[in-house]
């Protein structure tokens, strides 16, 4: 199966396609910790990526269509859940045609719809282990107590100055991609407020649709 999970920053993308990846036996690729791993090495992808991602924005296109290239064909171009990508029209004809070259198409796009004001409250409290690269959140899904302190990280870019701009670049840039992937793919809305167990349970149902 070869899906894209779609939404805002904070909607949930990366604790729901951690969910998915187990129960499916996909591959989680979130372009967001490819990008994070990069600036850690220091590589030249990190040097270039750096000061967009502290700033919020998005890296360019063609930087981050490259790694994703480089990833399809390491793993064979299937079984794979995608998480934070893609975000632009560019990007999307990009894996589009990547993938048809490959006759491997997108089975469903998962769309988590959620409202702007839980976005700021999600992405505020996040915090993201170290060690496991486990997402949590400090009301909502609270780490366990023998997670250190130390062990936690608040991003850089979940400060206020760096949202506004990420929730802004989202509007612009990724929110019209909702278009193309209604006209090209199947697009599966699903509601993402409510506990985790939820969530994930009307993402299990919308992926029993036929075809899938
Ligand atoms: P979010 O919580 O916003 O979903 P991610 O971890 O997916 O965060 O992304 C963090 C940052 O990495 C983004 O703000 C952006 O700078 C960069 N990034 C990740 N994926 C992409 C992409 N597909 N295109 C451009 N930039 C990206
Ligand atoms: P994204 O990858 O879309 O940016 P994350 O999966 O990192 O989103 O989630 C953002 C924050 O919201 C994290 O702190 C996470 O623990 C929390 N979160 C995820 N799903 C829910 C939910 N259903 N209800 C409340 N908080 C959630």
């Amino acid at each position: 199966m070869r899906l894209i999970l779609f939404g805002p920053p904070g909607a949930g993308k990366g604790t729901q396609a951690k969910l998915l990846a187990k129960h499916h036996g996909l591959r989680h690729l979130s372009t967001g910790d490819m990008l994070r791993a990069a600036v850690r090495n220091e590589s030249p992808v990190g040097k270039e990526a750096k000061g967009h991602m502290d700033a919020g924005e998005l890296v360019p296109d063609d930087v981050v269509n490259r790694i994703v290239a480089e990833t399809l064909a390491e793993i064979g171009y299937d079984d794979f859940i995608l998480d934070g990508y893609p975000r632009t029209v560019d990007q999307a004809e990009f894996l589009v045609e990547a993938l048809s070259d490959q006759d491997a198409p997108i089975n469903a796009v998962v769309s988590l719809r959620v409202p702007e004001e839980h976005i700021v409250q999600r992405l505020s409290r996040r915090r993201t282990d170290r060690e496991t690269g486990a997402i949590y959140h400090l009301d909502f899904n609270p780490p366990p107590a023998d997670v250190t302190a130390e062990r936690l990280l608040h991003r850089s870019d979940d400060e206020p100055e760096a949202i506004r701009t990420r929730l802004e670049e989202y509007h612009a840039k990724t929110q019209p991609l909702e278009a193309f992937f209604r006209a090209h793919v199947r697009f599966l809305d699903v509601d993402g407020l409510g506990s985790l167990d939820e969530v994930q349970a009307r993402i299990d149902e919308a992926l029993r649709g036929p075809g899938l």
